[in-house]
């Protein structure tokens, strides 16, 4: 799960870091009453991508300028999103912005530490001129020293403490990745968290109560994708795409592609799947708006393939199919099923590549 800013920065807060006041608007109202008697704010926009500086997300304003602004930033979409709700955080002046990041690296099993003092927006910039340091946890303070020659020794002091509460809010949340770009340098020397991105362990969710509440409920077939458990992602295509395994899944949306098809979405029954999960992903698939055509993939093991039949026929006997469907069949009890959609109507295939080229050829005649 990735946090919003100011999620971030509650954390942050929480765990004793420094960050610049800060306030939550949703209303361009409410963002003229909360800066009251503050002199330049930034307002931020809280959506869950970054390069908001590059691309309009984030505007300087004096308090006399703030309604007007946000006014601007909450009937904006930027990158693709909506802004629901904006940050006003007091504008700090800053000498240097540092990068900071603190991931768990598969490889290392540990948590690193990256960080460049260069400064710079992009992590990417940063990588590309190498001025990006990788430092095991254990051994960051003391190779801290070579890297801040040129910072005052309270600045070195300061940062250490900080990569140590981080480390610590790290762990007691469950975080993956906490990024802290910029963490800003100011003219005085101390420093300050001034923007947030962390995400957290989904399986860490059940025991992160806090957290979890501030997840966006699901609406829609996203919301019966996750009652029924089954994956789900709506694609642009007019392909509906049912089978099991994601690998599985993925290799039939690369497929219909490669044969000129269009995935709808992604959608994996998973393991095992009885009819009545398959019915149900039948009717998520088939809810979605601009499907021309249903393609079924199943490879047969723990999944029997009989189940997938009847979960299909069930639902057909509820709602009526008006797109072509094609549906390949191998596997635990293939003879069976197949004999149960034959009798229903549809022909079945054993070949993954027949399947794929037949729906294509349906949907374009
Ligand atoms: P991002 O582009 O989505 O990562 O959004 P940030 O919160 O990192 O803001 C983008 C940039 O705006 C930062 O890298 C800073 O250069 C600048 N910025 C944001 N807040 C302040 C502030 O209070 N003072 C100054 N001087 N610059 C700021
Ligand atoms: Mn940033």
């Amino acid at each position: 799960m990735d946090l919003l800013e100011y999620q971030g920065k509650q954390l942050f807060r929480e765990a004793g870091l420094p960050t610049p006041w800060d306030a939550l608007a949703k209303t361009p109202e409410e963002a003229r009453r909360l800066v009251a008697g503050r002199k330049h704010v930034v307002l931020k926009a809280q959506i869950p991508v970054g390069h908001r500086g590059k691309t309009g997300g984030v505007l300087k304003a004096t308090t006399a300028e703030v309604e007007e602004k946000a006014k601007h930033l909450l009937s904006a979409t930027i990158q693709g999103h909506r802004v629901e709700a904006i940050l006003l955080e007091e504008f700090v002046d800053l000498a240097r912005e540092i990068y900071l990041a603190l991931i768990v690296d598969r490889l290392d099993r540990a948590i690193t530490v990256l960080l460049s003092i260069e400064g710079g927006i992009d992590v990417e910039e940063i990588t590309e001129h190498g001025g990006l340091h990788r430092i095991p946890i254990e051994k960051f303070s003391e190779q801290l020293p070579a890297l801040t020659k040129d910072l005052p020794q309270k600045t070195h002091v300061q940062m250490l403490k900080i990569v140590s509460q981080l480390h610590k809010m790290m762990i007691e949340k469950d975080a993956t990745l906490v990024e802290v770009n910029p963490l800003a340098l100011l003219q005085n020397g101390s420093l300050t968290l001034l923007d947030s991105k962390i995400t957290i362990d989904d399986n860490a969710l059940y025991r992160q109560k806090e957290i979890a509440a501030w997840r966006t409920p699901l609406h829609g077939v996203e919301k019966s994708a996750e009652e029924s458990g089954v994956a789900f992602v709506p694609l642009q295509g007019d392909v509906a795409i049912i089978g099991n395994g994601a690998g599985l899944v993925m290799a039939t949306l690369d497929m219909l592609t490669q044969f000129g098809g269009h995935p709808a979405n992604f959608l994996d029954v998973g393991g095992g799947a009885r009819s009545d999960k398959m019915e149900q992903a039948v009717d998520i698939v088939l809810s979605q708006k601009n499907v021309r055509g249903l393609l079924i993939n199943i490879f047969g093991g723990i999944t029997r393939t009989d189940e997938i039949a009847n979960g299909l026929v069930a639902f057909t006997k509820k709602k009526s199919i008006t797109v072509p469907i094609v549906v390949r069949l191998i596997g635990n009890r293939d003879r069976e099923g197949s004999a149960i959609l034959k009798e229903a109507g549809i022909d079945t295939y054993r070949e993954m590549e027949q399947a794929v080229k037949a729906i294509v050829r349906k949907i374009s005649s």
